[in-house]
């Protein structure tokens, strides 16, 4: 196959300054895997910003194709799995880190890290959740798993008008939380509202250094920013509360105090979506296709040209992105 097709290259030179190129690829140079996908969408995550910037060392081999996550359609099979023509989701497992990613018409990769695209959902739909959705919903999993309804009170989402937090927003209230959205820009307001927030604080409330133990405000959290403002979130979970932790959008220490595990019982919910087991990522797609309300979705999510996705790359990182940006492949 000598077809020629368009894909974002990161590339290094001897002295490890990083350039950022649209080019010209074949199937000859995509690496190894038993499955070739015909990416029909892609998105641009924070992790995607971080490493087409180069912000932070997420890329770990160049030349290097980015982009952690796609939905498409099978073009090219030897895995038992899956058969030419079925609609399939990749996120993560160091695809666009290490594995030539997303950012391609053509991706090949190990069968093993695909899940079918859920039944009456697009390739768009896919990418408008993306791994940043799929995070929000294995968070909102990992809440549930601690017992956290919405009868114990309310929930906070940080870094809410952002992708993790937006989709947070929309799954928590659709399962009949009372959601608090924190946010540092106070004009999305009613942004946050119409995805079903019943109340919007002010970032600055958290993001400074945070108390042993603060007022108790909620009962369990979704957090995608680290550092200070989820100590103090933990510092003010009630007792025997839960937060998920998945971002480091503030940073990536975390600046806490044990009081709120050791007198409130409150635990934190470590959640990571590159690694995750088949079971989770089918189940969390699942409840996704049938859970996520599909005008939000719609509200939550903006459609750019590939020819668009270094800028908004850079916009991400800057916090310049409201809720999931979705690529649509030439
Ligand atoms: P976004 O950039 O879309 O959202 C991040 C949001 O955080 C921003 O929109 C902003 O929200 C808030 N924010 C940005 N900078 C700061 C700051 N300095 N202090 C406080 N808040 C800030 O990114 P994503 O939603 O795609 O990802 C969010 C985080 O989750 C990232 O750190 C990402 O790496 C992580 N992540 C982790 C995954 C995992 O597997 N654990 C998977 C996916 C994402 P607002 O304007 O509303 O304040």
């Amino acid at each position: 196959m000598t077809d020629r097709f368009q894909a974002v290259l990161i590339s290094r030179d001897e002295d490890k300054n990083q350039s950022v190129d649209m080019v010209e690829l074949t199937e000859d140079d995509l690496m190894e895997g038993d499955v070739t996908v015909a990416v029909e969408a892609t998105t641009v995550n924070y992790k995607d910003g971080l490493a087409i910037t180069g912000k932070a060392p997420v890329v770990r081999r160049f030349p290097l194709v980015p982009g952690i996550d796609f939905a498409g359609t099978v073009t090219r099979t030897s895995h038992a799995g899956w058969k030419e023509g079925d609609r399939v989701i990749l996120n993560g497992w160091g695809v666009g880190e290490t594995h030539y990613g997303a950012y391609a018409a053509r991706a090949r990769v190990n069968g093993d890290w695909l899940v079918p695209l859920p039944e009456g959902m697009s390739a768009r739909d896919a990418m408008a959740v993306g791994t940043a959705g799929y995070t929000a919903m294995l968070c909102v999993m990992a809440l549930e798993r601690h017992g956290i309804t919405s009868a114990r009170g309310p929930v906070v989402v940080t870094g809410a008008a952002g992708g993790v937090g937006s989709v947070a927003v929309a799954l928590l209230a659709g399962l009949g939380h009372h959601v608090i959205a924190s946010t540092g820009r106070p004009a999305e307001a009613d942004y946050l509202k119409g995805l079903g927030a019943a109340e919007i604080i002010a970032r600055d409330e958290l993001s400074g250094p945070a108390k042993p133990l603060g007022k108790e405000r909620w009962a369990g959290g979704v957090d995608a920013v680290g550092s200070h403002t989820l100590a103090n979130v933990l510092s003010m979970t009630s007792y025997g509360g839960a937060v998920a932790a998945c971002g480091l959008a503030q940073g990536m220490d975390l600046p806490a105090s044990v009081a709120p595990f050791i007198l409130r019982g409150v635990s934190l919910l470590g959640v990571d979506s590159v690694m995750a087991p088949k079971e989770l990522r089918l189940e969390a797609w699942r409840r996704i296709a049938t859970e996520l309300d599909h005008a939000k979705l719609a509200a939550l999510s903006t459609l750019v040209p590939f020819g668009d996705v270094i800028s908004a790359a850079a916009d991400i990182v800057e916090g310049r992105i409201r809720g999931r940006v979705v690529v649509e492949m030439p």
